[in-house]
């Protein structure tokens, strides 16, 4: 970021503002494949979109500023981001993934990578000694997301990228849930930032997309070589749906976590929550680390129900808070991790690492909160047997 701007600017400013020729104050929307050419040999600014997009461009270049890294990448999904990452691996190589990932990441890992002979295992990486002993010679990267996905698991980020840079291996680090908003993993000293911008960074459910964002050159041209060799970029329109998402992502931010915090509240001390995952309540898992390298708790929340509420009518009963895959828009969103996001890890590791039968995963929208806590309340009530 540049100092005479702070992030709360830089979401509406950064990157490349506006457009040049006709000082037109949003990008527009470069809707082309191609770019004419003014001779054999003369290098080009732009010559084909899979290769760069002055929409896409605008967006990279303000994912950059914003994670406080030097190069963005733009990809048509959180996925085809995090495949663009994982190609930078070779056969023989390991990554070491924490034991709460996005289970999408785990499923390209196990189903897709392990076909070109590139390993995964699984760690604790809250626990830092376990994680540094699991350092074998074919490990080549840290994969982790913090708080992480669903059980807001906290790692501690500087601490993680301090162990990867001690072995000579690449720390990366899934930042959806929080966004460069709240916590800046390459500031901490990670190398790598990857983000589902389809969640917080999009904002409104309506676009799907990926961003890597990193600080050194070298990373950065082997990233750049596989965007446009694989070719999962994303499309100008939607680069354009993102920038726009982006301006607002301070306030909406400001709203969902302050929201966030009263719901873990009402949860808490509800009589038919048996446990609340939130990193912002004092009493959460990783709550001083997660201070010390985020603005706050986000607003993710995880809980479980006592057994004695049926967790199928607790989802059929709500009203305003839909159930639906996804996270990080206006709207309030619960999910069954053990059935939908996280159902391709198998039943024995989710159960291992704690996503169980009766676990719910609310995204907490920007709604009026009364309006969220008693749609809440009612559908708990629904679901007492
Ligand atoms: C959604 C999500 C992804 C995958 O992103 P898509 O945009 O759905 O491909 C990756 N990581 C996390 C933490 C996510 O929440």
């Amino acid at each position: 970021m540049s100092e005479y701007r702070r992030i709360e600017s830089a979401l509406i400013h950064g990157g490349i503002y506006g457009d040049k020729y006709t000082k037109a104050v949003n990008v527009p929307i470069y809707q082309t494949s191609t770019y004419e050419q003014s001779g054999i040999g003369e290098e080009p600014e732009w010559e084909y979109s899979r290769t760069g997009n002055p929409t896409r461009a605008a967006l990279e270049a303000l994912i950059a500023e914003l994670e406080g890294g030097k190069y963005g990448y733009a990809f048509g999904s959180g996925m085809a981001a995090i495949t663009a990452v994982l190609s930078l691996f070779r056969t023989g190589d390991r990554i070491l993934i924490s034991s709460n990932v996005y289970g999408g990441t785990f499923r390209v890992l196990d189903k897709v990578f392990s076909h070109f002979g590139i390993t995964y295992s699984i760690e604790d990486t809250t626990d830092l000694d376990a994680l540094e002993k699991s350092i074998t010679d074919d490990v080549k990267a840290i994969l982790v997301e913090s708080p992480a996905n669903p059980l807001l698991t906290v790692t501690d980020l500087a601490a993680v990228s301090r162990i990867a840079a001690n072995h000579g291996i690449l720390s990366i680090v899934d930042n959806t849930f929080m966004t460069p908003y709240l916590q800046r993993p390459l500031e901490l000293g990670a190398d790598i930032v990857i983000h589902s911008a389809t969640k917080y960074l999009g904002g409104h459910s309506d676009v799907v997309a990926g961003l890597v964002v990193v600080k050194e050159k070298e990373l950065a041209d082997r990233i750049a070589f596989i965007q446009n060799s694989t070719g999962g970029v994303l499309g100008p329109f939607d680069s354009f749906l993102l920038i726009k998402g982006i301006k607002t992502l301070g306030v909406r931010l400001d709203r969902h976590v302050e929201n966030a915090e009263k719901a873990a509240a009402f949860l808490s001390e509800h009589k038919a929550v048996k446990k609340v995952y939130y990193p912002g309540l004092p009493d959460a898992q990783g709550y001083e680390i997660n201070k010390k390298q985020a603005k706050n708790g986000g607003a993710m929340i995880s809980f479980e129900l006592y057994e004695n509420y049926d967790i199928k009518k607790f989802f059929k009963s709500l009203r305003l808070v839909a159930l639906a895959e996804s996270l990080g828009g206006v709207e309030s969103l619960v999910c069954h991790p053990a059935s939908m996001t996280h159902a391709s890890i198998p039943y024995d590791i989710r159960q291992q690492i704690g996503i169980t039968d009766g676990l719910i995963r609310l995204s907490t929208g920007i709604e009026n909160i009364d309006d969220i806590l008693e749609d809440l309340a009612q559908a708990i009530a629904e679901s007492e047997e």
